[in-house]
């Protein structure tokens, strides 16, 4: 179960987030949308604690918060929620002094404590995956934004996370590579790999979130499956949008 209750967060006096609750269900992606500044980046900030929320609950099965005003959030309870997440950036943000396996032992080595050849062997298993298995031993320099992204992916799964986290996962690529980085994301949705994933790419989201939630100026105007929101949208706000994404 994955669950956010009244979500809020606050950048100084800018409320971003004004009690924001969204289910993802398990075994599916959601999509997030909505305009630049809605706050679809810090929503995902929140889940993994990148952000710390003012107010609300973040709950991913027996991991769960509370979040109370000026409240303290105990560091053991945090580092529980972050591990069962895996986040995915719009820039990939690979770790550049480290080959492309090693950047997806990295978190089984120095988190989990795994031996480096059991990391290893995972870690090419999961690069295989994704099809960057050729590209194991070299720096992620070398490589093209699409192939960096694989490798990001393959990074963000290797803890076997409940919910990967990405955001805007194929804004930075033109078309071509959008579309290697889409074919991987599409895989991991048909074999279940619960997502929550802010994008702009309507076709990314049609094609493969069963549920959208639309978020306006920190709220959630509406959310339901995909075929419905993109098809039939309830809201006047969320018609407006869909019509602004192509
Ligand atoms: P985009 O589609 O452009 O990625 P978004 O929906 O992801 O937008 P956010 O990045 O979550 O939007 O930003 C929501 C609001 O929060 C914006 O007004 C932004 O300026 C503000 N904001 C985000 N991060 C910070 C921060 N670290 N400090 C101050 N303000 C921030
Ligand atoms: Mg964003």
């Amino acid at each position: 179960m994955i669950a956010l209750e009244g979500i809020e967060k606050s950048f100084g006096d800018n409320l971003v987030l004004k009690g924001v609750s969204v289910v993802v269900p398990e075994g599916h992606v959601t999509a997030l949308i909505g305009a630049s500044g809605s706050g679809k980046s810090t929503l995902l900030r929140c889940v993994n604690l990148l952000e710390i929320p003012q107010a609300g609950r973040v709950c991913i099965d027996d991991a769960e918060i509370r979040f109370v005003p000026g409240g303290k959030v105990d560091r053991g309870a945090m580092l529980a929620l972050r591990r069962k997440t895996g986040m995915v950036f719009q820039n990939f943000q690979l770790f550049p002094h480290r080959t492309v396996v090693e950047n997806v032992m990295e978190a089984l080595v120095t988190v989990l404590k795994w031996p480096r050849d059991r990391a290893r062997a995972r870690a090419m298993e999961l690069l295989d995956k994704v099809g960057m298995r050729f590209k194991a031993d070299e720096w992620p320099s070398s490589l093209s934004g699409g192939q960096q992204q694989r490798v990001a992916i393959a990074r963000a799964l290797a803890p076997s996370p409940k919910v990967l986290l990405c955001d805007e996962p194929t804004s930075a690529l033109d078309p071509q590579l959008a579309a290697e980085v889409i074919e991987v994301l599409a895989q991991l949705a048909r074999e279940g790999t619960t997502m929550l994933m802010a994008t702009h790419d309507l076709r990314l989201a049609a094609s493969i979130a069963s549920n959208v939630v639309y978020l306006d100026a920190g709220e959630v105007v509406e959310a339901g499956p995909a075929g419905e929101v993109f098809g039939a949208p309830r809201e006047p706000r969320t018609k407006v949008f869909i019509s602004t994404l192509t």
